[in-house]
This record gives structure tokens, C-alpha cells and sequence, in this order.
């Protein structure tokens, strides 16, 4: 069995829709898991829906949710005819629920309206692209996998309950080729509807990997496979034909938006090989990431953009100890902050971050009495990995540099821009 999941580009348009046919069929002959997630920007607009609704501005998240309405009215008269009434009928419902809501009082906190509301966008992709695979012969079953993948109800970035998915997986009856399904979302044991954080259609199609003990992951994309850097910034940026877990979650860890982070642990504890393919052209090879070591990696650049430096002094010029330090790991958990580069000299750390300007606020009020705090923002955080002395150069020539840091393996400097 394999798992293929399709992100919100390989379905932004009726046009790219209709190249789903032609993938499938070419793994005709094989049983296949397709999880997918919302169409092309529609989780933004969702998020634009609820933040309306939850200041109680009816009428803009109306007029935004009529918008997303509208778009897959015209997707769904694109691409159907024969289940149209069906499929039209099944959205009629999921915009009803968020219609629903709209029309009461929130009560509950931001995050649970959150997830009922922005959990529909997969739905509704979802309900289309069967609909319209049935219509041109390609036999499917629709799962909705809120009835699979159980979480808690820490909404917004629920967590997995793996033994209640895992035995629902196990009584689920998959379609002998093609079973479709939804990214991102999941439910409570209350049935309530929870997501698992941004972009997180690649952990679903992780965990449906890691239990159904697939054979591979490919993760479709409009790119060739993965890239040694954003090939928007560096036009020779080269495509990587094979990388390891360890070396993607060291490129996560920096930075580089490969695929969501939660994905490998599931691959990686079966050994379930990740293919990074694209869907424009299937012919390519894409990347193969797998837990074999590749040596000889080009330099990776990993490039963060609007960061801040935050630099605390102890108050009296005493060392800093590990009761001081102890105390701002406290203050990072506590606002769920994830230093991107942190660096402890004899009286003062320097901590650089994304800019994050309530959490950046609250940390330097937290900090206070401890250390003397000053901010400096408007910076950009340059990673490379398996740098060499002259891309280094090259990279950092005529910058601003005011901290770098350096492994064997990987070099980070920090400079104004
Ligand atoms: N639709 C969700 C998002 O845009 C999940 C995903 O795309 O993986 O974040
Ligand atoms: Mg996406």
C-alpha cells in the first residue's frame, strides 16, 4: 500500500484538479491511501472567517465565508455534472454547520471555534475531488477521518491519540485501490473537531503511513522534490535526489519548510520511505528521503527572515548561572517560544528569535528582573549546512553580521538588513 498526499496547490484550480486522474492511473495497479488537504488558500480564508466571527463582525465573516462558498460552487460546476446534485447536497451541509455557528454567540474559547470552522476547508476539497474521481471512472471511498484520527482537545495543535487511531484505522474497510481522505483534521472523543497545526496534512499522511505500515509516502507538490535552498531567492538553487530523516529534521529544525516537522518521526520509527515529487511533471524523480545516510550534501541555505535579537545582561555584572538560566528556559516553555539561535556568553545570553511582537513583549517583561534586556529587530538569520569557506563568504559578503555560530556541520550568522 502506498500513501500519497496532495497539498492545497495540487488542487488550487479546476485545471490542476484534472491532472489527478492521470497520476492515479498510472498506480492503477496498486492500493493507495490519498490524503488531502484544503484547496489552495482556503485555510487562510477560513482563519479570516473565525477571527470575524469571534469579534462578533457578522457580516464580514459572512461576506468572507460567501466568498469561499462561492469558490467551490464554481469548482464543483467546473468539474461535475453527473454527481453534481450529490456532491452540491454533501457541501450544502459542511456550510451549513459553519453557517451555524455564525449565527451564535461565541462562548467557548478562540481555539475551539478555530478548528470547527477551519476543518471544513478539507472536507470540502476532499468531497469534490471524489465526486469528481467517480465521475471519470476512478472508483474511491470517501472516509470522513474525524471517525479515524482521534486527538485531545488541545485545539488548533491537537495531539494524536495513537492507540484509539490506530484501532480505528485497523476496523476502517479501505477501498482495494483507492481510499481519499482528509489532512490536517481530526476529533475529540467528544466528537468535537480538532486541527494539528498549520500545514499539518503531511503528519496526518505520516500517521496513516506509520499504521497502515505502508510501503512509502510521496507528498505531491509543484515543486520537483526538495531544493538545497528557496529556489525564489537563489536562482541555482539545485534539487537534492536523496536526503536522510536525520538531515530533514535538522533542516526543519532551521528553518527549511520541506515538509511539516511532525512527519518523520512516524516514517522514520517504521522506516517508510518519503518521496518529495511533483505533480506537474511525474516523470521526475523527486527526492527520496529514507533512513540510509547520504554523504557529499550540497550547502543547504536555510534563510529566516524577520528576526529579532534579544540580548540580557545580568543586572550586576555576575556570571550567568544555571539558576539564570534555568529561569529563561522556564519563560521559553511557558510562552511556547523556540529560539532559533541562542548564545551564552560569561554575563549575558543572546537569544534571536522570530519577530513575534506580543511574545517578544512578554518575554522581556518576564525577564526583567533578572537581566538587563535589549532588542534589536529588522535582522535576518542566514543557516547553511555542509557549508563550505566559500559559499560562506559568498553569502555573507557585505553583510551586517553581529553573531554567528558554527559547527562542523553547520554555520548561522545574524545580520541587520
Ligand atoms: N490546509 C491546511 C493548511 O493550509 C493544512 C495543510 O495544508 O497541510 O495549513
Ligand atoms: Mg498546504
Amino acid at each position: 500500500m502506498k500513501i500519497f498526499k496532495f497539498g492545497g496547490a495540487s488542487c488550487n484550480s479546476v485545471e490542476r484538479i484534472k491532472k489527478l486522474p492521470s497520476i492515479i492511473n498510472k498506480f492503477s495497479h496498486e492500493q493507495i491511501v490519498m490524503i488531502i488537504s484544503a484547496m489552495g488558500k482556503t485555510t487562510n480564508a477560513l482563519e479570516q472567517v473565525v477571527s470575524y466571527y469571534y469579534k462578533e463582525n457578522i457580516e464580514e465573516a459572512l461576506k468572507h465565508f460567501n466568498f469561499i462558498k462561492q469558490q467551490h460552487n464554481e469548482t464543483t460546476k467546473s468539474l461535475l455534472i453527473k454527481n453534481f446534485d450529490k456532491c452540491n447536497t454533501k457541501l450544502t451541509e459542511y456550510f451549513k454547520t459553519i453557517e451555524q455557528f455564525i449565527d451564535t454567540k461565541p462562548t467557548r474559547e478562540f481555539d475551539y471555534y478555530y478548528d470547527q470552522i477551519v476543518s471544513i476547508g478539507e472536507l470540502l476539497s476532499t468531497c469534490i475531488i471524489s465526486f469528481y474521481l467517480n465521475e471519470v471512472a476512478i472508483e474511491n471511498k470517501l472516509l470522513d477521518v474525524r471517525n479515524i484520527l482521534k486527538t485531545d482537545n488541545n485545539f488548533r495543535d491537537a495531539n494524536i491519540n495513537w492507540d484509539k487511531t490506530k484501532n480505528n484505522i485497523s476496523s476502517v474497510q479501505l477501498h482495494p485501490s483507492l481510499t481519499i481522505t482528509q489532512g490536517f483534521i481530526g476529533s475529540t472523543n467528544y466528537n468535537e473537531s480538532t486541527t494539528l497545526g498549520r500545514e499539518g496534512s503531511d503528519y496526518t499522511a505520516a500517521i496513516f503511513a506509520n499504521l497502515l505500515n505502508a510501503e512509502s509516502l510521496t507528498i505531491w507538490k509543484d515543486v520537483d522534490g526538495v531544493m538545497n535552498a528557496d529556489p525564489k531567492l537563489f536562482s541555482d538553487a539545485q534539487l537534492i535526489n536523496e536526503l536522510s530523516f536525520n538531515e530533514v529534521i535538522e533542516m526543519s529544525y532551521y528553518g527549511a519548510q520541506v515538509i511539516h516537522p511532525k512527519t518523520i518521526k512516524p516514517l522514520q520509527n517504521k522506516s517508510i520511505p518519503l518521496i518529495v515529487k511533483s505533480f506537474l511533471d511525474i516523470n521526475l524523480q523527486g527526492t527520496i528521503i529514507s533512513a540510509k545516510p547520504v554523504n557529499n550534501l550540497p550547502p543547504i541555505i536555510v534563510i529566516k527572515e524577520n528576526q529579532a535579537l534579544i540580548q540580557l545582561h545580568t543586572k550586576d555584572f555576575s556570571f550567568v548561572g544555571e539558576e539564570a538560566v534555568a529561569a529563561l528556559y522556564k519563560i521559553f516553555s511557558e510562552l511556547k517560544i523556540k529560539p532559533n539561535l541562542i548564545q551564552t556568553g560569561a554575563i549575558s545570553i543572546q537569544i534571536c528569535l522570530d519577530y513575534w511582537e506580543d511574545k517578544i513583549h512578554q518575554l522581556t517583561e518576564l525577564s526583567a528582573n533578572l537581566f538587563n534586556v535589549k532588542i534589536a529587530t529588522g535582522l535576518q538569520l542566514l543557516t547553511i549546512r555542509h557549508y563550505t569557506d566559500e559559499i560562506k563568504n559568498k553569502l555573507l559578503q557585505g553583510k551586517n553580521v553581529i553573531l554567528t555560530q558554527q559547527t562542523k556541520e553547520t554555520i548561522q550568522a545574524l545580520y541587520l538588513i
